[in-house]
């Protein structure tokens, strides 16, 4: 198979597609790959194809448990190949894209390992009560650019697991990796438990309503997450949403400055800001405001832009032109407003979607940087005395996915972690996602969780067995 010109994946075979479209390299905006564009019929068919698919594969969970670790060790195998081919199309370093890899992996051989047992949830002389994970069919899985491979394997792994099979619709600016990752894992899996399509325009729409999808696991924007709850209404299916993200980063008073700028830098400018869990507002107490905004500009300045082929580079472009121009557009607003930008602020004067690392203060909490979600690599860095007040205003947003409190007290800043309204507070660190920990979003940031037991039960009907013991003799 041509890698960079790859087929469908239906029915566990290499499906020719009737339209392809181009794929874009970010470092130098040519388009370097085309992609099979499926169309709703060809969805159709891979609904199909998991249907069918769907009875024998549900049965056999030691069969399920194979399957996945061998798809880690595959992965593994073959990871300086899907490495590179993120690298091209989504833009970070090549070494983050093996990092990304490694990280599916991961979720991989963690849910071959997890032990799911039956919960016996009631007990008594004359009842006993079990609870039972059923899988529900088949699950549209529709991962973001901006974690291409990663994202697939956090739903790919435990829907599987769970006994589901799969349709996944990657995006249309990262079809290249998924496809490859498709193609390589189908050989563990039994022909329509895995089909991988790409689309853009009309296949998603055509998946989610599908009226033979029991189950659908987003991620992507707020506004896009909304069609598509709306889209699974009518069948009243399952739905795990994670969503956008405005996510505060508040520093203490008595945070050591020196020690928690990296940890704080590294969270806010992770795959070049394009991560829902990255920092993307930053309250720092007004004692040590200006020394850590001295801090992460000196850091910032010290990063290598430039092609994620280049071995030495620290951080790539922005994935694609739609989040370029609207990283641009909030550029510009902070700069019409007067905000200070202490590093960074411009597009590189060489083709490819690269803007450099930036810093910016004496920003109000009403400009649009702070109030939207930026996704790229710009930060605003905001003041405070009170750390009630800072907890205020980093609640005062309709999203509501992760936050962290940096502190030299991790328990005396419990309170303050406890008070912000997200699905996940971490106090010194950001971003720190584990296949075992659960993950999701408050208010607009998403619906239901993602990863360890939890994430699974989002993949599983729960039945009750509900026994009526004889009575004793
Ligand atoms: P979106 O999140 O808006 O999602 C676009 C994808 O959703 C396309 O693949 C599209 O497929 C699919 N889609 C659209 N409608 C439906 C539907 N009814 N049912 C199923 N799928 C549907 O991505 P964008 O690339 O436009 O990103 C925009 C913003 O999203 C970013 O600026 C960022 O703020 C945020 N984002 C958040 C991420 C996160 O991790 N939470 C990740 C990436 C982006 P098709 O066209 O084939 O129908």
């Amino acid at each position: 198979m041509n890698d960079l010109e790859p087929s469908l994946l239906i029915d566990g075979r290499a499906v020719a597609p009737s339209r392809r479209a181009e794929v874009i390299d970010p470092a130098d905006e040519r388009p370097f790959a085309s992609y099979p564009k499926a169309t709703p019929e060809e969805i159709g068919r891979a609904v199909e194809s998991a249907s069918r698919a769907f009875p024998s594969w549900s049965r056999d969970e030691a069969k399920r448990r194979q399957a996945l670790a061998s798809c880690a060790t595959s992965l593994l195998d073959a990871a300086d190949r899907i490495a590179g081919l993120i690298c091209r199309e989504q833009g970070k370093p090549v070494g983050r894209a093996r990092f990304e890899v490694e990280n599916a992996a991961r979720w991989f051989k963690y849910f071959a390992e997890l032990e799911v047992t039956p919960e016996v949830v009631h007990r008594a002389a004359d009842r006993v009560s079990t609870l039972h994970l059923r899988p529900l069919g088949v699950v549209a899985a529709i991962p973001a650019w901006n974690f291409p491979v990663a994202l697939m394997a956090w739903k790919l792994a435990p829907a599987l697991r769970a006994g589901n099979t799969v349709v996944v619709k990657p995006s249309p600016f990262t079809p290249i990796a998924s496809l490859a990752v498709g193609h390589l894992l189908a050989s563990h899996f039994p022909a329509g438990v895995l089909n991988v399509l790409p689309g853009d325009g009309d296949a998603g729409d055509a998946l989610t309503q599908h009226a033979d999808v029991r189950k659908i696991s987003f991620t992507g924007s707020t506004a896009t997450g909304r069609r598509v709850f709306a889209s699974g209404a009518p069948s009243l299916k399952r739905v795990t949403l994670e969503l956008g993200g405005n996510d505060a980063g508040i520093v203490l008073a008595d945070a050591d400055v020196a020690a928690v700028a990296e940890g704080i830098y590294n969270a806010a400018f992770v795959n070049c800001g394009q991560s829902c869990a990255a920092i993307k507002r930053l309250y720092v107490h007004a004692s040590v405001h200006d020394r850590l905004v001295e801090a992460l500009t000196a850091i910032a300045e010290g990063i290598r832009v430039g092609p994620g082929s280049d071995p030495q580079t620290q951080m790539g472009p922005i994935s694609n032109a739609a989040q370029l121009a609207r990283v641009e557009e909030l550029l510009a607003d902070t700069k019409r407003r007067g905000a200070r930008i202490h590093t960074g602020g411009e597009r590189l004067a060489r083709p490819g979607y690269f803007v450099r690392p930036t810093i910016v203060s004496a920003i109000a909490d009403d400009a649009r940087l702070v109030a939207e979600e930026q996704f790229g690599p710009v930060l605003p860095i905001l003041s405070f005395t009170d750390a009630a007040d800072a907890v205020r205003r980093a609640n005062d947003t309709t999203f509501g996915l992760n936050a962290s409190v940096w502190t030299s007290d991790p328990e005396a800043a419990t309170p303050v972690a406890a008070a912000l309204d997200v699905g996940t507070a971490w106090i010194n660190q950001h971003s720190a996602m584990t296949p075992f920990l659960p993950y999701g979003g408050a208010k607009t940031s998403g619906v239901g969780v993602e990863h360890g037991i939890w994430g699974l039960r989002e993949y599983a009907q729960s039945q009750l067995i509900d026994v009526k013991l004889p009575a004793p003799r």
